[in-house]
């Protein structure tokens, strides 16, 4: 989940939970306050009542019953009961009230309960000598309706304000985020070709400004790596270049030489076979620093894979003139747009070459195939080999720079020529699988996107 979505969502659920926490205190503080004025309203009946019953008078008795027709009136299913002191289980019973209810007018303090939507009170009177208790009930409907319309109301208080809070965190983490997302697409857009390119540091004086600042500062430095790698990368190959070129120049003149003993001859193809193999190895790391190491675009052309990997298959005669590579064509797709890839084609031939000849390497010059198809979108190269493979636990690492493999003791090499091959590929927008197992062999299966005609 997006940061932003994050925050609107947890300002929503904060929210939602003082709204919540509000909503119940207003509810109980406003129940609370109806009932004990409607508690009130019954108490004042209930006394005008009592003392009607205790009064001897028949005329002042319906002084009082009629003082509280007029100026009060009844409440909704209101009832009157007196009882005399002292008050016997069977009437306690009867009434079906808790007995603690009972108590406290005894004490003299007025007992109020509320069950059923309906409130009690007791109150005890006493007059002229005399002593009842008057227990009376009433329905409170005008109070319930109040509480009712006060539930809905903070309801749907409570959800308008949910989507008015979602819509407004929204918008606010989506406002506040703005510059980041801004900073993300500008880094997304930075990479090997335009390491040169910075970010825009606006003077905000935040933490936005500090962030641009701080990629700035790195692309700095990776910018300044980046090019020494790439300086000793095709220093070095140069000065590899002609000593190589020299020594194979010299074994070759050597073999061609009449009547030299056999014993001086292997020792002569032996020079000029490892002297082919690292100029083939340092030309392809010196194509790949002068490129640059985004194969630089202005060397782009289309490359036919067919002959590319014919190719290849030279080179490799070259360094391994016994090999047993064979080139499959059964497969070629018709539609010869299907084999032509955008590539710089030194870089694409240094690829393929390092692949090959690690097959012919690693299966001690046994046949290795190479299949060329196609699918729908991808020119697909295979390379098979029936070597020593490659154990399961280590296949994950032969991508890496200088990884070798445990079971390859007795092969001279570097680790240097599979992570580039699979650079090359990834630089022309493919990639690269391996499937092998131990002592079968190894398949290395590239895909690289043709180019639409
Ligand atoms: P190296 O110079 O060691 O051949 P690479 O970078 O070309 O270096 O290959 C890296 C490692 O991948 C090799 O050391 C080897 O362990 C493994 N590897 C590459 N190709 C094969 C293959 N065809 N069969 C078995 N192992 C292979």
């Amino acid at each position: 989940m997006k940061i932003q979505n994050k925050i609107a969502l947890i300002f929503t659920a904060l929210s939602a939970s003082i709204i919540v926490a509000l909503s119940i205190f207003i509810y109980f503080f406003a129940s609370e306050s109806i009932s004990a004025s409607f508690f009130h309203r019954l108490e004042v009946r209930s006394d005008i009542v009592g003392h009607a019953a205790l009064e001897e008078s028949k005329s002042r008795t319906s002084i009082y019953n009629e003082f509280k027709q007029r100026h009060l009136g009844d409440l909704p299913f209101e009832k009157h009961r007196i009882l005399a002191k002292p008050l016997d289980e069977n009437t306690k019973k009867q009434l079906a009230l808790p007995s603690s209810f009972f108590e406290e007018p005894v004490n003299g303090v007025p007992a109020r309960f509320f069950n059923h939507d309906t409130s009690y009170v007791a109150l005890n009177i006493a007059r002229d000598g005399k002593e009842v208790i008057v227990v009376s009930s009433a329905l409170d409907l005008y109070g319930m309706e109040e509480m009712a319309n006060l539930k809905k109301l903070l309801v749907i208080g409570f959800l308008i304000a949910m989507v008015f809070v979602f819509t407004f965190g929204k918008f606010f983490s989506d406002e506040i985020f703005k510059p980041i997302r801004r900073i993300i697409r500008n880094v997304k857009g930075i990479n090997a070709h335009n390491l040169h390119q910075r970010l825009v540091v606006d003077k905000t004086n935040d933490d936005v400004e500090d962030l641009s600042k701080t990629f700035n500062d790195m692309l700095d430095r990776l910018e300044i790596t980046f090019e020494m790698q790439n300086n000793f990368v095709s220093n070095a190959s140069h000065e590899f270049k002609t000593p190589l070129t020299v020594i194979s120049g010299e074994a070759e003149l050597g073999l061609s030489l009449a009547g030299l003993p056999a014993a001086a001859k292997d020792s002569f193809l032996n020079i000029y076979k490892e002297a082919e193999r690292l100029e083939h190895l340092t030309g392809s790391m010196l194509s790949l620093a002068q490129t640059g190491f985004d194969g630089k675009k202005e060397q782009w052309s289309e490359v036919r894979i067919d002959e590319l990997i014919l190719s290849v298959k030279e080179a490799a005669d070259k360094i391994i003139p016994d090999n047993k590579v064979g080139i499959n064509f059964d497969n070629l797709p018709e539609d010869e747009c299907k084999l032509t890839v955008n590539g710089n084609v030194m870089l694409l031939k240094a690829a393929f070459t390092n692949i090959v000849l690690n097959s012919c390497k690693y299966s001690d010059n046994k046949p290795v195939r190479i299949n060329i198809l196609a699918d729908n979108q991808y020119v697909i190269v295979e390379i098979v080999d029936e070597g020593i493979g490659i154990p399961d636990r280590e296949i994950g690492q032969i991508f890496v720079p200088f990884f070798r493999a445990s079971n390859t003791e007795k092969y001279k090499g570097y680790g240097i020529g599979l992570p580039l091959a699979n650079n090359i590929i990834r630089m022309h927008q493919g990639k690269t699988d391996v499937r092998s197992r131990v002592g079968e062999g190894t398949r290395f299966i590239t895909y690289l996107p043709y180019k639409y005609i």
